[in-house]
């Protein structure tokens, strides 16, 4: 019976299993989208997630998440938040990790805001061996301070983020990134991983840009 549907439908049975194993490894990709505040990680990696059938981990808003909910973790991570500052490593890291295993189906991840610092970074890269997966790229929008400084002050208009609200708090947040984030860049451009986009435009203009980097991954 088997054989003559197959017959019947061209079916090659060895041959369709070997395609569908092969793009099932085309489509797992793990993006770290990456840029300072305010540079419009959020909004792309919604886009994004959805184009790539990826799941979106924001460590903010996880936080965030958990300052409305008044848990212990959102107690912590505000007293850093509302400062500028980072939440500590040994926090961020487990967050995220609990994040991942959450979605032990997922096609791949787009991480954002994740990670922010090299402790987080080799944390990731043993997170993705454990999975006998790896980050395939970091995807770096590239903003002017000043530009920054501005879309953020416009966003606390009616985000009601208080880190957004004062500008005392984003110039914190923004030094924080040259502190100790902007640095990675390093790290994933010593493995051939890091693709810098122009994050100035149209919201649709710089998806198109993003997806000529994640097309060829
Ligand atoms: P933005 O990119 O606009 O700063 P996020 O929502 O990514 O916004 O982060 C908000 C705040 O949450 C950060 O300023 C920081 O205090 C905290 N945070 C988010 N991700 C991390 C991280 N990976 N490590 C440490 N702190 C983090």
């Amino acid at each position: 019976m088997w054989e003559s549907i197959k017959k019947f439908f061209g079916i090659n049975y060895k041959k369709t299993k070997n395609r569908s194993a092969e793009s099932a490894l085309k489509a797992m990709k793990n993006i770290v989208l990456f840029g300072p505040p305010g540079a419009g990680k959020g909004t792309q990696a919604e886009v994004l997630k959805q184009k790539y059938q990826l799941v979106h981990i924001s460590t903010g808003d996880v936080f965030r998440y958990n300052i409305k909910n008044a848990t212990a973790l959102g107690t912590l991570a505000k007293s850093y938040m509302d400062k500028g500052h980072l939440v500590p490593d040994e926090v961020t890291i487990n967050i995220l990790n609990a994040e991942v295993e959450k979605n032990v189906d997922a096609n791949g991840f787009i991480f954002d805001g994740f990670p922010r610092t090299a402790a987080q970074a080799k944390a990731l890269a043993n997170l993705m061996t454990e999975k006998n997966a790896q980050i395939n790229a970091m995807v770096a929008l590239e903003v002017d301070d000043e530009i920054l400084v501005g879309r953020l002050l416009d966003r606390g208009k009616s985000s009601g983020r208080p880190d957004d609200a004062n500008e005392g708090v984003i110039r914190e947040r923004i030094a924080e990134y040259y502190r100790k984030t902007d640095i990675l860049k390093e790290f994933y451009q010593a493995q051939d991983k890091y693709y810098g986009v122009d994050g100035v435009g149209s919201v649709e203009e710089i998806t198109v840009r993003l997806r000529g980097v994640i097309d060829t991954l």
